[in-house]
């Protein structure tokens, strides 16, 4: 017992108490990181050529070509209001097909669905046309698995034009290859709806991305054929371009309230473009979470709130998410100091049993082998279905 009245006994034991807490924290974050966490930041100097994809190289410049055809309509008013109201709620009706579907359903596993739910998802993924679950999936479990190096598809390193874009211009690195194999998809085999869209890729894009949303902007909302053609157009380039910033902006402008380490970052207005996944940082630490942010604020994350709505309904169940004290001690052990409560008096809850708590390496997400054991028994379940 430390006698309470002794102010210099007190003292010095608070000091000593914060040196160790302190020298634990730098060693934590020295003994945090695995051989995954490295940077690898010049891939170029490792026999690896570069090879461009001319083909893909023209689409694009045709379709961003469109696409500023496209801005210029709206800017001289040479296309209707209604048209343009349509082209926003079908670029978000898509990108929601991604976020909740092919990102935080079926990549991560952060949550169930049922049969009815999973449909409806697939259409709308669909219709954004950035190829089928299955290869989204793949990508995106690669990307969390072995972010920042080159087994990362858009690996940030090698630039802000080449996560954005530029990764879809050129043949894959071949860690990006050779590491992807290593990742379990046999899930997502199980799962009769991934599997009917793979098969029929083709004419489901057809359907969703093209002549659906072109005929009903030429048919019902009388814009001529070629205005509906560039109007859908325009709409799948800008929904294409929201879900790259996450890849790009979400890995370089932003804080890294959870963890200093990695290039994720917390990029706020990203959030309003792509309907809640700007909150980066935080989904590569807690990639589980169908939150894929700490904070549950409706108004910059939709997809959040649609999914809560649905989970009311019963359609959606098994919702993961991060109990505050594990985030809280998390952030004031390798965050850079801004979360939000950074600042007040928490730091000596931090001891050594917390870092070995810790899950050390990259995860794709729910049933990822090297999620730990720890963290995986905190999950708290929403809306579980018994059974
Ligand atoms: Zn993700
Ligand atoms: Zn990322």
């Amino acid at each position: 017992m430390i006698p309470q009245n002794n102010t210099v006994i007190t003292y010095s034991i608070s000091v000593k108490k914060l040196r160790y807490f302190r020298q634990k924290m730098e060693k934590s974050k020295e003994d945090h990181l695995s051989p995954n966490f490295q940077i690898d930041a010049n891939p170029e100097k490792k026999n690896y050529k570069l090879e461009i994809v001319w083909r893909n190289v023209v689409i694009f410049a045709i379709l961003h070509s469109l696409f500023l055809y496209w801005l210029y309509l709206i800017i001289t008013f040479q296309i209707k209001f209604t048209s343009f109201v349509f082209c926003i709620f079908y670029a978000v009706l898509t990108v929601f097909g991604v976020t909740a579907g092919a990102h935080r359903l079926w990549t991560h596993k952060s949550y169930k669905a049922n049969l009815p739910v999973r449909i409806f998802l697939m259409l709308c993924q669909s219709g954004a046309l950035q190829n089928h679950i299955y290869e989204w999936a793949r990508d995106h479990r690669v990307h969390h698995k072995f972010a920042d190096t080159d087994a990362d598809p858009h690996n940030i390193n090698r630039g802000f034009f080449f996560a954005h874009i530029g990764w879809l211009m050129c043949k894959k690195h071949p860690d990006v290859i050779n590491k992807g194999k290593t990742i379990d998809m046999s899930d997502l085999l199980k799962d009769p709806v991934v599997v009917f869209q793979k098969k029929h890729y083709i004419p489901l894009v057809l359907i969703f991305n093209l002549v659906l949303p072109t005929y009903f902007l030429h048919s019902i909302l009388g814009e001529t054929l070629w205005t509906a053609f560039v109007c859908n157009i325009g709409r799948y380039v800008f929904s294409l371009n929201g879900t790259w910033f996450v890849n790009s902006a979400a890995h370089v402008w932003g804080n890294k309230p959870y963890e200093i380490n990695i290039k994720a970052v917390e990029c706020f207005r990203l959030s309003w473009l792509m309907i809640g996944e700007g909150w980066h940082n935080y989904h590569h630490v807690f990639p589980w979470d169908y939150k894929a942010a700490e904070l549950p604020i409706y108004k910059h994350n939709l997809t959040v709130c649609i999914l809560d709505l649905m989970a009311k309904a019963g359609w959606v169940t098994d919702l993961k998410t991060v109990p505050e004290e594990i985030i809280r001690k998390r952030a004031m052990r390798t965050g850079d100091k801004s979360w939000k409560y950074s600042g007040n008096n928490v730091m000596s809850s931090v001891n050594n049993e917390d870092v070995q708590n810790d899950t050390k390496e990259h995860t794709w997400g729910w049933g990822d082998k090297d999620m730990s054991e720890y963290e995986m028994a905190a999950v708290k379940i929403l809306n579980r279905h018994h059974e």
